[in-house]
């Protein structure tokens, strides 16, 4: 029997407010435990809370940005619950009627063939407002114990929950890429799941194919990666279809991924689950949302990712696969749309942020921003290329330096002396030396070992240290080796 999952996520986006969700304590991540603490988020008898106004207008913001619908009316409510890091007793979230419902997210399933476009559109349940816990330290040695750090108390948060939608751990993985790139566009979320700002709780469930109900399904959390919660779901979709297999049961119950060991382990079922006795918040009034407001939060929005590819595929004319990745950050975008206001070769210029660019960020995994070199160094360097100055072999090695100490291209070509030799008689030299040097691979290059001709440029290349115009050298070439 054939199997197929169901998966739904819950994503919480802590927002980029400098202030808390209810209290004006920072939000800055790392500080000393409990030093962004103050009665209302620690908690005290007697303290009001009081809306953050840019909470609500960054959650409009995304809301916006996945086509969903703002409640003009929502309510907070209290979610009951008892937890050492929650010293209320209870979180303030939003439960019966919430920010907004619907919108959906498009993923693109063709793994960059373009040829077999595929795009799979998830819909969104529901978005809504509600405040951090903080977190609970647990200290394993002789003396073990448990600290609390209340800073995240009431970060403000939103909460994304998606419909059952999604059939693979894949699939799931590139929603959450999709949402993250939202979130990063719109300036609204720091996205980084080691800190916590992104987290991710799945809905699993799996069925035979053809099966029309539901299956018994399990909630997977603690899931801190984008390629843990691929893992995990991986992990969690084969332990449910082996139990089925074998003629079990699901238990409807709460997991946990254990990053390490790579497995899940049992929190609690959800048969002895806390009831959380939600009721409306009676220290908030009402949140209403202005049409006019929205409207103004519209004009705000930056180009989405989806529009902007769409226009760098008509406008620059670069492959589908081109405008994906350049797309795939907001500041990869800008730094290429930066970069051809100085250089004139959307396609060259594509090709080195791919390659070069890319790969120099995977090496020092950083972002753009933190490399040392300006979109317009780099269309120098390129025009240098394009003049004849250097070769696209030295033109990488420039780049290297470029991006470490800062400087441009000129300057480090002019210092090194680089210049591409483009003077016929001087090569002519070079290859006849290397032909005197090399005269037995040359009787083998003549007696048709053709393959031979590459060990002759390359024999040029190192004695002129890369800097020969290879244009130049393979045409010299060709003249010296005729039979
Ligand atoms: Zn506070
Ligand atoms: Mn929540």
């Amino acid at each position: 029997m054939i199997y197929e999952a169901i998966i739904g996520l819950e994503v919480h986006a802590q927002l980029l407010t400098d202030s808390k969700i209810f209290c004006g304590c920072s939000t800055k991540y790392g500080s000393p435990p409990n030093a962004q603490t103050c009665p209302v988020c620690l908690g005290m008898p007697g303290v009001l809370p009081v809306l953050n106004k840019k909470t609500v207008e960054y959650a409009v913001k995304m809301v916006l940005a996945v086509g969903g619908r703002i409640n003009e009316e929502s309510f907070f409510a209290r979610k009951n619950y008892f937890y050492p890091d929650l010293p209320k007793g209870y979180q303030i979230s939003q439960y019966e009627k919430p920010l907004a419902y619907g919108g959906f997210v498009e993923i693109d399933l063709s793994h960059g063939k373009p040829k077999v476009k595929r795009n799979k559109r998830i819909k969104i349940e529901r978005i809504h407002l509600e405040e951090d816990a903080g977190k609970s330290i647990h200290i394993e040695n002789k003396d073990s114990k448990t600290l609390v750090d209340m800073n995240r108390c009431g970060v403000p948060l939103m909460e994304i929950v998606s419909q059952p939608d999604l059939s693979s751990p894949e699939e799931a993985y590139l929603y959450l890429g999709k949402l993250k790139q939202l979130l990063e566009y719109l300036e609204i979320c720091g996205c980084n799941m080691e800190q916590g700002n992104l987290r991710c709780d799945a809905n699993v469930s799996v069925r035979p194919e053809g099966e029309k109900n539901l299956g018994i399904k399990t909630e997977v959390k603690n899931m801190n990666s984008f390629k843990g919660v691929e893992k995990a779901l991986n992990y969690e979709i084969e332990r449910q279809i082996d139990i089925l297999k074998s003629g079990g049961r699901i238990k409807h119950e709460t997991l946990l991924w254990d990053e390490e060991k790579e497995k899940v382990s049992f929190m609690r079922t959800k048969e002895v689950s806390p009831d959380y006795r939600y009721f409306p918040e009676p220290d908030l009034v009402k949140l209403v949302v202005k049409r006019d407001w929205i409207e103004k939060i519209k004009r705000t929005l930056p180009e989405l990712p989806d529009h902007k590819k769409e226009r760098f595929l008509k406008k620059y004319k670069i492959p589908e696969y081109d405008a994906s990745v350049l797309t795939s950050s907001k500041n990869l975008a800008d730094f290429y749309e930066e970069g051809l206001k100085f250089y004139s070769a959307p396609k060259i210029l594509s090709n080195w942020i791919m390659g070069e660019v890319l790969r120099e960020l995977r090496e020092k995994r950083c972002e753009i921003g933190d490399l040392r070199i300006k979109p317009e160094d780099l269309a120098g360097l390129l025009m240098l290329v394009d003049d004849g100055i250097i070769s696209g072999k030295i033109a990488k090695d420039v780049f290297k330096e470029m991006v470490d100490t800062g400087r441009k291209a000129k300057e480090i070509v002019k210092e090194k002396g680089l210049v591409q030799v483009t003077d016929k008689g001087q090569i002519e030299k070079v290859v006849e030396e290397v032909l005197k040097k090399n005269k037995e691979n040359v009787n083998e290059y003549l007696s048709g070992k053709e393959k031979l001709f590459g060990f002759f440029i390359g024999e040029v290349m190192k004695k002129t240290k890369g800097k020969a115009d290879p244009k130049l050298v393979n045409q010299i070439l060709k003249e010296k080796l005729k039979r």
